[in-house]
């Protein structure tokens, strides 16, 4: 048989979203990698063979500003602008050129890995090597690398080296989760498997096939939505196996979810009760799309509580925000909903150790088996979420070979340079400032040719309508107080002599945008007038760090508030009428801050409001030094509204000359946004309007500008330039055109 060999610094098997974040990430540090899928495409159960589609934190849109970033943010992004029709194939081009993009990755498809040689080497367990069968090829490869990925899902290296694992679900006590079973069980989410339907526009017959399940005989007609235009990860809730071994009865599991596949479309075709005379069945996959199975055990194991709490970990290097989303064990012949979804108040920190195996000393995981127990396991499994948690797996491994430590020391002792080199690379962390020690436009200072002073759609985005929200509901209004606040004025129709009521409310955690904790409460007379006024509302409030409150302005019979369809960063209106994300299948808490105070229905427009004094939320030195992602304000410095004539630009001034040798910029691609690969809601631009379009790079030397970088046509949230060396005393960003607001926005500006 042939064989061959390949070494590189870092070897992931698994080409799910995971192992592909994990690659590209650690390639782009210079580490070489070797990519390993027994799959013919990358994309795991996002791939057009299985056509789950790729949420995140933003659930749906339910939390806030929640986008994740780096690598799976770029495919999101680009997916976006490619993709619109969200054509599965589609999406599995653009992840594999991702990943053909990056020379240091070598990628190996269709081989499956089947052997490990592990073996315990001075006093530590290690993998040594790892065997895959190429199919089609007739070839054995043997993979060798001083750290192993296992990013295959179901957890088979780490089984094979002798990791330790969870199969199943945990008792409440072990870590005091109310949702956990009282007693340890081996009961799974289950499988599932996805179809596509097309209209052809003519009648076109369906005869059942004999493996067809008659669903009239189980509970699936009464008990879950079924619509005859639905395709897709809409069937999501064709789930089943969690009883059984969701690996060991995988044929069996398949044959069960396509016989009632098949059921469900002579039901929907042929029962009379459908209008679906035209439609016929596209595809029906033929892998069951798998959920869960093996979860390791890390130096942490991430709980129920670690995200309701949103625990603040030291070592956090990932979020997630999806709900814990528990599925009952019949699945698809439960006569319950098909899913319980519970809810942080925020996004939440996945730290480090849950990244990498506690026993075997080169291995790390992402993915679906990271070390959480099966309730948090409910949240942390969404793919966006596994892809930024495979960027921190990726990046952790890259920084322990160049550190010469074990995952657990870079854990235990270097967990801030990791943080901050995630940061640097744009990755999805929370919570983190620059203070990358290298970056040199922390010494400069900084500035701006405008700053935007005001929270007012009509100052911030000149142009459009005033249009009216009844103060039917409670409205909240989240708003940075940066540094303080003495009142806030709103513009609102009051026709007759009133009393209004306002509050102010804290949110609880700095990347929340929720009303948690009321602060303050105030009555204000208003005289009755026909027209539009402001009213001034007195809120002193005064922060020790610049934070997000929510004003709420109560119900009242006949008072109006204005507002413009525009959006200003960092600002949200939220009114008080419970929304979730209009899955009939699924059952939430709508007592729960998110669902109670949903952002979905006034998202894209903010309420005319002006603070006082004017905020600083926007100033220059937000992207220096900043956090890079919204956290208590909006983190990022918007400009005035630029004019053909006049480009706006943000400079760097250092009082000696450095040398530079690359510029980093990060521009605002609105990550309140929710993106899904396949358009669960579809969102009208192809490019984000934030997004900077045209720009210019330029240094300063001998009193004289220079240019050093210029881009047209821009789609990207963060760009990475090199520079031949340059010494110089200034460097500055001018910003010719963004791809549709009006204002120049950079979330950060790093110089190397
Ligand atoms: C039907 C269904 C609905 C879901 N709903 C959503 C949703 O709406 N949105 C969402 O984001 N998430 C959803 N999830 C969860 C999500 O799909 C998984 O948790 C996620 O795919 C896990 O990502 P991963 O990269 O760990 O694994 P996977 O996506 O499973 O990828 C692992 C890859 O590794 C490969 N592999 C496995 N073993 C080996 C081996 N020995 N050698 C080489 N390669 C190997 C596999 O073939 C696969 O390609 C759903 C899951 C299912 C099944």
């Amino acid at each position: 048989m042939r064989t061959q060999t390949i070494d590189s610094d870092i070897t992931v098997i698994g080409g799910g979203l995971a192992g592909v974040c994990a690659a590209i990430s650690a390639a782009r540090l210079g580490k070489t990698v070797a990519l390993i899928g027994n799959r013919p495409v990358l994309g795991g159960n996002s791939s057009s063979e299985v056509r789950v589609w790729v949420v995140g934190a933003t659930a749906h849109g339910i939390q806030r500003f929640a986008r994740e970033s780096g690598v799976i943010g770029e495919l999101y992004v680009e997916n976006q602008y490619r993709n619109p029709e969200g054509n599965p194939i589609i999406w599995d081009e653009v992840v594999m050129d991702a990943v053909r993009a990056e020379p240091n990755i070598r990628l190996f498809l269709n081989t499956d890995v089947r052997e490990v040689d592990a073996g315990d080497v001075d006093g530590e367990r290690v993998v040594r090597s790892v065997r895959g069968w190429t199919m089609g090829s007739e070839l054995w490869t043997e993979f060798r690398s001083p750290y192993f990925l296992d990013c295959t899902g179901d957890g088979l290296i780490g089984h094979l080296a002798g990791a330790e694992y969870r199969l199943g679900r945990e008792a409440r006590d072990e870590f005091g989760e109310s949702w956990a079973p009282e007693v340890a069980d081996e009961e799974f989410l289950g499988s599932t498997i996805l179809f596509y339907t097309k209209d052809l526009g003519r009648p076109v017959k369906f005869v059942a096939p004999d493996s067809a399940k008659d669903i009239t005989q189980t509970p699936i007609p009464t008990s879950r939505i079924l619509r005859s235009g639905d395709s897709g990860a809409h069937y999501w809730w064709i789930e089943w196996g969690g009883m059984l071994d969701i690996v060991h009865d995988n044929e069996r599991i398949r044959d069960e979810l396509r016989s009632v596949i098949f059921g469900i479309w002579d039901y929907i075709k042929n029962s009379g009760r459908f209008e679906a005379e035209t439609l016929d069945l596209e595809w029906v996959g033929a892998l069951p799309g798998k959920r869960e199975y093996r979860r390791f055990l890390g130096d942490h194991v991430l709980t129920q509580n670690d995200i309701l709490d949103q625990t603040e970990f030291d070592d956090a290097v990932a979020f997630g925000g999806w709900s814990i989303d528990l599925h009952p064990v019949e699945g698809m012949y439960a006569t319950e909903a098909g899913a319980h979804q519970r809810y942080s108040d925020g996004i939440y920190g996945i730290p480090f150790r849950s990244y990498y195996s506690r026993n075997v000393a080169n291995l790390l995981m992402a993915g679906r088996d990271i070390s959480a127990s099966h309730v948090a396991f409910g949240s942390s499994r969404v793919m966006a979420t596994c892809g930024a948690g495979g960027e921190a797996a990726g990046t952790g491994a890259a920084l322990a070979l160049d550190l010469g430590v074990r995952p657990r020391e870079l854990a235990a002792t270097h967990a801030a340079e990791l943080r901050q080199l995630l940061l640097r690379q744009d990755a999805s962390v929370f919570g983190v400032r620059n203070e990358d020690p290298d970056d040199l436009a922390l010494r400069a200072r900084v500035e701006a040719s405008s700053v935007a002073r005001s929270i007012d759609p009509a100052e911030f985005a000149p142009g459009g309508d005033d249009r009216v929200l009844p103060l039917t509901r409670d409205v909240g209004l989240l708003v940075p107080v940066d540094p303080r606040l003495e009142a806030i004025q709103l513009l609102m129709r009051v026709p007759a002599d009133a009393e209004l009521e306002f509050s102010l409310w804290t949110t609880g955690r700095p990347q929340n945008a929720v009303p948690i904790d009321e602060r303050l409460r105030t009555r204000v007379a208003v005289a009755g007038s026909p027209d539009p006024q402001w009213v001034r509302v007195p809120f002193e409030w005064n922060p020790q760090q610049p934070e997000s409150v929510v004003v709420v302005a109560e119900a009242h019979e006949g008072v109006e508030l204005l507002y413009r369809a525009a959006q200003v960063p960092g600002v949200l209106t939220l009114v008080h009428a419970p929304q979730a994300d209009g899955d009939a299948n699924v059952e939430v808490d709508e007592s729960e801050a998110l669902i109670a105070w949903p952002a979905i229905p006034m998202r894209g427009r903010t309420v005319r409001a002006r603070l006082e004094p004017a905020t600083e939320a926007f100033d220059a030195a937000k992207a220096v030094g900043g956090y890079q992602r919204y956290y208590g304000g909006p983190q990022l410095w918007a400009s005035a509204p630029i004019a053909a004539d006049r480009p706006q630009e943000l400079r760097l001034e250092w009082d000696e000359p450095v040398e530079l040798r690359q510029l980093r910029v990060v521009f605002d691609d609105d990550q309140d946004v929710e993106l899904n690969t396949l358009h669960h809601h579809r969102t009208p631009d192809e490019v984000f309007p934030e997004l900077v379009r045209d720009y210019v790079l330029e240094v300063r030397r001998g009193g004289g500008w220079i240019e050093v970088a210029r881009v047209v046509d821009n789609r990207r949230r963060q760009r990475v330039h090199d520079l031949d060396p340059v010494e110089t005393d200034a460097a500055r960003i001018r910003v010719l055109a963004t791809n549709g607001v009006g204002q120049a926005r950079v979330v950060a500006l790093r110089a190397y």
